[in-house]
């Protein structure tokens, strides 16, 4: 995908974090300078590298993490909200009956974005014409007309008449009844005044909905003043960024979106018809570092990490009684079926990795404990230590277990007990982990 060596430098400062012992001033520095190195290599503006760096330097060290989220993760997420903000929110274009303008210079991909816009309406139902108002280029018409005729999509132009805002009047006209008019607009090579009057001049009869500036994502700083020109010409109302695909470094159309306060509304990922995507910010850069869904993954480390948190609480109280050893196996064997996003994630931090014969023997073990928990009394299950002979066989009977199971269960909860109590005092969330994961399928007894 698009933006490799970006993820790529990205991924390894979230390692950096993700792997840090303590979370202090030193480590944020060090992780925002890699930041900072990786978007500017990408053609990033320097003025938004900054900004986003002073944010995530601000918010890493001043802001608590929220409940159950511990610092590494804290900060992770922080820089993937920043890196959101930088590429801004998603564009709002709906599937509703609209004119869109494409505006651009040549070679931008206004035309093959044109037919890939008719394509998308057209899937998403509702009828799509295309208007050839690129009367400046030889070929433009015959171009558009063969990609509109491929994807039965109505095509207008007049061949041979150069008054462009007089093609765009006749051609929207002619379009009428069609839900989403797209208008193709000529370029230059450069920013030229001409180009600038002529897309005043088809704005002014077209009055579309969208203006969309076309852009190839290998702009570099000059996409700014690109931008900056046609968003004063015309006002744009979103973006498109093109050639995706290649190996371009797209920040500089992504800073010039930033600086217009406009929004991606597609991106074109390669040069069939349907290539093209529509812009979700948090997709995008989920996507960038190479992130499953990573939301949902630090809201469930949230969640199991504030049950886990009681627990400890307990422990260090002195108390390990058979239910915080349920409790602690089943908090720690809900993160199994998390495993294969955990693995996409620099979250070495979480500390666990089961496999699969670990995460099953682990569930399966935890099946038969619980079973012979449920023929345990309250008592029996608050101190274990009151279980006798004629005790152990009743629970036994009761849960149609053989005694073996029931004194492994007894055996593991008591060395888990004389383990912690040595523990206690430097006994932190990892230990514990790891301690389980030793007491876990391999365990001697
Ligand atoms: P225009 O001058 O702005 O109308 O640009 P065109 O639509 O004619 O596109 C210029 C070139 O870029 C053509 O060769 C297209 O096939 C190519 N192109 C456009 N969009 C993309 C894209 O998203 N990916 C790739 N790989 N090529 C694209
Ligand atoms: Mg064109």
């Amino acid at each position: 995908m698009a933006l490799d060596n970006l993820g790529g430098s990205l991924r390894n400062a979230l390692r950096r974090i993700a792997s840090a012992t303590k979370v202090d001033k030193p480590l944020v520095d060090e992780a925002v300078r890699e930041i900072q190195r990786a978007l500017l290599q990408a053609d990033v503006n320097v003025k938004l590298v900054m900004t986003l760096s002073n944010r995530i330097k601000e918010r890493a060290l001043d802001e608590k993490p929220p409940a159950g989220m511990n610092p590494r993760e804290h900060v992770i997420n922080i820089v993937y909200q920043e890196l959101i903000n930088l590429v801004g929110k998603s564009s709002d274009i709906s599937l509703k009956k609209q004119t869109i303008m494409l505006v651009g210079l040549q070679g931008s991909g206004k035309t093959t974005t044109a037919a890939k816009l008719a394509t998308f309406f057209q899937r998403k139902g509702l009828r799509s014409a295309v208007i050839c108002a690129d009367t400046f280029r030889a070929g433009a018409y015959d171009q558009l007309k063969a990609l509109c005729e491929k994807q039965g999509v109505f095509f207008y132009g007049e061949k041979g008449n150069p008054d462009a805002p007089a093609v765009a009047r006749n051609g929207l006209e002619a379009a009428r009844k069609y839900d989403v008019r797209i208008v193709d607009t000529a370029g230059r090579h450069a920013l030229e005044s001409n180009l600038i009057q002529e897309m005043k001049d088809i704005h002014s009869v077209a009055n579309a909905d969208h203006k969309l500036l076309v852009m190839d994502a290998a702009l570099g700083q000059q996409a700014s003043e690109q931008a900056k020109a046609f968003n004063k010409a015309i006002s744009i109302t979103g973006v498109i960024i093109t050639k995706m695909d290649g190996t371009a470094k797209g920040g500089g159309a992504l800073s010039a979106v930033a600086e217009t306060k406009t929004s991606v509304a597609f991106i074109g990922v390669g040069e069939t018809p349907n290539d093209l995507e529509r812009f979700e910010a948090d997709r995008f850069i989920s996507r960038l570092l190479g992130m499953g869904d990573i939301k949902t993954l630090i809201e469930r480390a949230q969640e199991i990490q504030a049950e886990q948190e009681v627990d400890v609480e307990s422990l260090m109280r002195g108390k390990f009684t058979l239910k915080d050893m349920y409790t602690q196996m089943e908090a720690m064997n809900k993160l199994g079926p998390l495993k294969q996003i955990m693995q996409m994630l620099p979250m070495g931090g979480l500390g666990l990795e089961l496999s699969d014969k670990e995460y099953q023997a682990t569930k399966d073990r935890l099946d038969k404990y619980r079973v012979i928990m449920d023929s345990m009394t309250e008592a029996e299950l608050e101190d274990p230590k009151i279980i006798t002979a004629s005790r152990m066989k009743r629970i036994s009977t009761g849960s149609g277990t053989p005694p073996e199971v029931v004194r492994e269960l007894l055996k593991a909860h008591q060395a888990m007990q004389k383990a912690i109590k040595g523990m206690r005092g430097g006994m932190g969330k990892m230990n514990m982990k790891r301690l389980m994961k030793k007491m876990g399928p391999g365990m001697k007894m």
